[in-house]
């Protein structure tokens, strides 16, 4: 599999290896699917469940519409109208989807097994059992980073799932009404109204923004005595706020905090810690058992298998895509496209092979677009810019010598898990096809490769809601905008992003009641 530019070829001729199986006869594979986050619940919805025998583990029964999150900490939206039950979503499946409650412990890769325990949700007595596999997915998200700072997990609000969310609604108005209580000094109440978000991501800043609207426009009127003495700190590391957005966003985003540089010890009614992403610990056992302990997140190839392990696929929060430099494969393609052995290749040669590279090599494509090269016949032109006859080896490694320097790992977002789950179904859903018809159907006919093409991510844009009814919003091909009329791009799309026909109903009547009513500040 590491042969480089060449590997997509060997890729679909392995499948058709495979024996050709009779439905009717041989028992179906059981696919298992750890998660209902965004990655799981994606590709259980585009897999063809009458395929395979399906089973989902997760210890939450319902998918989380996460976006939203920091809009239920305030009230803004309930929390039960941005969940959507597993079982209503699997129902929808054309085949028959089994579903546990239950939390995956430990993962048997050299026995295909898993180990789950039902004992969750403070609810004791349920009992463990094990899954068999012959595929597993892997679609258990993250886990929020401490850094092991001491602390942080006995004092800290982290904002992940909806329980967290629901725990800091009741945590703001209690901490709203102690504020109040008659036997508080100035001082204390004070602190009690101050309230520190550690990390300047997008959901710390969502959250803060969140905070600061429902001060503004309820509390203060809620809580008149205490009105001004209400404080909310953003406190950041590194040099901007929402860095990994656009730095026009970023700045509009910085103008709406001030600015404070000291190192101090800051007394505090209520902290959100959010500070980014790490691996969760059944993972991490896993990574030891497949020869990726060394590595700080999961591993896998660009058709999102995981790396040392067979049959175990991983998309989502959870893992990140291991990219091939073309640089390292960079003879091994040449050789492949140099069919005559001349040792050179002839413009049509080159055109061929850089149509494989181009799928194969995400990085490629990336570069060429900010080199604003509108093709690749340019790589075919000398250092002078002269048109070539042929091209030898040190000038085909001369012309992608820089496109390495393209590759950026996906972000961990919503976005980039929802595509995998997608990619990962289709997959699976045409490998059985493959096993039963070696030749393919008609559309996958011709070209055996255009059967695996490896997963390309699609950037649609994102949004930073900055309170104040404004929002940013980063939109495809560098489209920045900013202010009231964002917000109300926001508020269409994330209700068109919903679900579920419940959802949208749901969330859109919880902003209309918020607009007429206010937020509901009671416990
Ligand atoms: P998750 O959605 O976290 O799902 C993980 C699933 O695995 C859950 O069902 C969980 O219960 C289950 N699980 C956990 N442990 C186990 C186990 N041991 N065994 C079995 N199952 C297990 N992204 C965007 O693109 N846009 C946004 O605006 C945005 N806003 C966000 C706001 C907040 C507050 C947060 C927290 C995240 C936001 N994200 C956003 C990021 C997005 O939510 C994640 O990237 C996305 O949820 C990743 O999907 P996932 O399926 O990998 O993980
Ligand atoms: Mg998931
Ligand atoms: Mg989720
Ligand atoms: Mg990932
Ligand atoms: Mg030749």
């Amino acid at each position: 599999f590491s042969g480089g530019g060449v590997v997509a070829y060997s890729e679909s001729r392995s499948e058709t290896e495979h024996p050709i199986v009779d439905a009717g006869v041989v028992p179906k594979k059981k696919v298992v699917v750890l998660g209902t986050g965004w990655a799981g619940t994606s590709f259980l919805k585009d897999l063809d469940a009458s395929r395979y025998d399906v089973q989902v583990v997760s210890p939450r029964n319902y998918f989380a519409f996460t976006p939203l999150l920091p809009s239920v900490t305030c009230g803004t939206v309930e929390a039960r109208s941005i969940v959507e039950p597993v079982r209503t979503l699997i129902k929808k499946s054309k085949g028959e989807i089994k579903y546990w409650e239950a939390e995956c412990v430990k993962i048997d890769a050299a026995n295909r097994k898993v180990f789950c325990n039902s004992n969750i949700n403070n609810l004791v007595g349920r009992g463990e059992f094990s899954l068999d596999y012959d595929f597993l997915v892997l679609a258990v998200g993250s886990q929020v980073n401490t850094f092991n700072t001491p602390g942080v997990k006995e004092n800290c609000h982290f904002l992940k799932d909806i329980e967290d969310a629901k725990r800091i609604r009741l945590s703001i108005t209690d901490c709203f009404e102690k504020a109040v209580l008659p036997s508080l000094s100035e001082e204390e109440r004070r602190s009690n109204l101050h309230f520190v978000v550690v990390g300047g991501g997008p959901t710390g800043v969502e959250f803060a923004a969140e905070l600061h609207d429902y001060v503004q426009e309820d509390l203060r009127n809620l809580y008149p005595a205490v009105k001004d003495l209400v404080k909310i700190t953003l406190i950041q590391s590194g040099d901007h706020i929402l860095n990994t957005f656009d730095q026009r966003i970023s700045t509009f985003a910085e103008q709406k905090f001030t600015r404070d540089g000291e190192v101090c010890s800051v007394p505090h009614g209520l902290i959100v810690w959010s500070t980014g992403i790490s691996t969760i610990p059944v993972i991490k056992d896993f990574m030891e058992q497949v020869g990726q302990g060394k590595r700080r997140v999961l591993a896998t190839d660009e058709w999102l298998r995981v790396k040392g392990c067979k049959d175990v696929y991983a998309i989502g929060d959870c893992c990140t895509i291991d990219q091939r430099k073309i640089m390292d494969d960079i003879s091994a393609i040449f050789a492949a496209a140099d069919k005559n052995n001349s040792g050179t290749l002839t413009i049509e040669e080159f055109q061929d092979v850089m149509d494989d590279i181009l799928l194969r090599y995400p990085q490629v494509e990336l570069f060429l677009k900010k080199k604003h090269l509108l093709d690749f016949t340019s790589l075919w032109l000398d250092s002078q810019g002269n048109e070539r006859k042929e091209i030898d080896i040190e000038g085909f490694k001369q012309a992608l010598s820089h496109a390495d320097s393209q590759m950026k790992s996906l972000p961990a977002t919503a976005q980039v898990a929802a595509q995998q789950g997608t990619y990962l179904a289709r997959c699976l859903n045409r490998m059985d096809q493959c096993e039963e018809n070696p030749e393919g159907p008609r559309r996958f006919r011709g070209t055996g490769r255009h059967k695996f093409l490896p997963f390309r991510y699609k950037h649609f844009g994102q949004f930073a809601p900055l309170g104040g009814e404004q929002a940013a919003a980063e939109l495809p091909g560098d489209w920045v905008s900013m202010g009231h009329s964002t917000q109300w791009l926001w508020y269409s799309v994330y209700a068109s992003k919903q679900v579920s026909w419940r959802t949208r109903v749901l969330v859109i009547s919880d902003w209309t009641r918020r607009f007429i009513f206010g937020r509901d500040s009671s416990r």
